[in-house]
């Protein structure tokens, strides 16, 4: 049997360009030819991907085929185990393992076989990139979490980037509480097992998130935990141009409205109809949470953001094994939130154009920046950005983000800073 683990490193991502246009929205339901929404039919062998036609289904049938068959494959496969699993005679496992076992399927082997197997139709579900495929995924993993207490799949890091590109940001933002803050006793256990209903909890996006400072901190969930925090960030520089436009002109009611079509996330709207200064607080806590996260992420690697803000030069790594701080932790980490980074429009921008302030105040080099920087003004995608290569940039970046918040009027362009103009004298 394939080694789950391996299965991880999605092979089908080598380089970001499969993202390059593609929606920089939450996940829907489109074709896979055209894009179009509406009417749509689901493949039904797989029942992720959906066509507008038969006509385009067939249009998609090479590309199509072997994800589609394999997931249908594992998953009768996956029907077998289940109902061998429920069947059982091994002495070793009990014919009620749903029941009596919940939490140590790891531990026998008929129920690890079922683990597997539906890690991998779970796996193949969450790499079709879709609204049905995600949405499946997350369900899969969740219950396998619940199964499986140790989690040695490392299921707990696939999940919060999934929510996001869902929307589910309260749900994330539970999720990664629940794992940093769960207790755990000397002898490993006596604390509170996984169920998915943790997610479901109120969550207040402002509150302290001191909890994410402690030693055995994840890198996935810090990474998680930041683009969830720029994208609200995002959310608020939204309200406060749509408010700055119109707080003379409309009612407060009118207001609302508008504000609830200006944000991406429901978390968002918490903040709608707050006043211009009130919003400015908002940001304020949000900027200092990214910053703090960011801190933290500097601390433990130095190829955080780079790789994000380059990450053509990381996807072409294999990796098997990673230990913390090294190269191979971060491909890992693209591997599973790239999609998710590229889905909210304005966050890597964002990212940018801290980096680019830090490069300019630290002023090395910059005779070697300039052709990459009139790239990145032109619109264009550059790699290996030069700036990168600046000592500690890494960490250096993130005192320059409520600047780059600042400047960003237009996140989909590097603003020209004064100070850029100057410097070009
Ligand atoms: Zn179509
Ligand atoms: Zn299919």
């Amino acid at each position: 049997m394939t080694d789950p683990k391996r299965l991880i490193i999605p092979a089908k991502i080598t380089e970001s360009k499969s993202f390059e246009g593609g929606r920089r929205e939450a996940l829907s339901n489109h074709c896979l030819v055209c894009d179009a929404e509406g009417k749509l039919s689901r493949c039904s062998a797989c029942r992720v991907g959906r066509y507008c036609s038969r006509e385009h289904q067939l249009q998609d049938r090479e590309r199509h085929k072997l994800g589609c068959r394999d997931i249908k494959v594992l998953r009768a496969q996956l029907q077998v185990d289940d109902h061998d699993l429920r069947n059982t005679t091994d002495p070793t496992t009990s014919a009620n393992a749903f029941d009596l076992d919940v939490g140590r399927f790891w531990e026998f082997e008929m129920t690890r076989q079922y683990i597997c197997t539906r890690f991998m139709v779970a796996d193949l579900c969450r790499l079709a990139g879709t609204l049905d495929g995600t949405v499946e995924a997350i369900e899969h993993m969740q219950d396998m979490l619940r199964l499986c207490d140790s989690d040695h799949l490392d299921l707990r890091y696939a999940i919060p980037p999934m929510m996001l590109q869902l929307d589910r940001d309260q749900e994330c933002y539970n999720f990664i509480k629940w794992w940093q803050t769960r207790h755990i006793d000397d002898n490993g256990q006596e604390h509170e097992m996984y169920h998915p209903d943790v997610c479901s909890r109120p969550a207040n996006p402002l509150e302290s998130i001191a909890w994410l400072d402690h030693d055995n901190v994840d890198v996935e969930h810090l990474g998680a935990m930041l683009l969830l925090k720029l994208k609200l960030l995002i959310d608020v520089i939204a309200l406060k141009r749509a408010r700055k436009v119109i707080e003379h002109r409309l009612d407060v009611e009118l207001w609302t409205y508008v504000d609830r079509h200006v944000v991406r996330s429901k978390l968002s709207t918490e903040w709608s109809s707050k006043s211009y200064k009130e919003l400015t607080a908002v940001q304020q806590r949000l900027e200092q949470h990214a910053i703090f996260i960011g801190g933290l992420l500097s601390k433990i690697t130095k190829h955080f953001p780079a790789a994000l803000l380059d990450p053509d030069r990381y996807l072409k790594i294999s990796v098997e094994t990673k230990t913390r701080g090294s190269i191979e932790e971060t491909v890992f980490l693209l591997h599973s939130s790239y999609g998710a980074w590229w889905n909210h429009e304005g966050v890597l921008e964002l990212l940018q154009n801290a980096l680019f302030l830090a490069a300019v105040k630290s002023k090395a080099e910059s005779k070697t920046w300039l052709p990459a920087v009139e790239q990145m003004m032109a619109g264009q995608a550059i790699s290996n950005v030069p700036f990168l290569k600046v000592k500690n940039i890494n960490k250096k970046m993130w005192q320059c983000l409520p600047e780059a918040v600042d400047t960003a009027f237009d996140l989909n362009q590097l603003p020209t800073f004064p100070m850029l103009r100057n410097w070009e004298k």
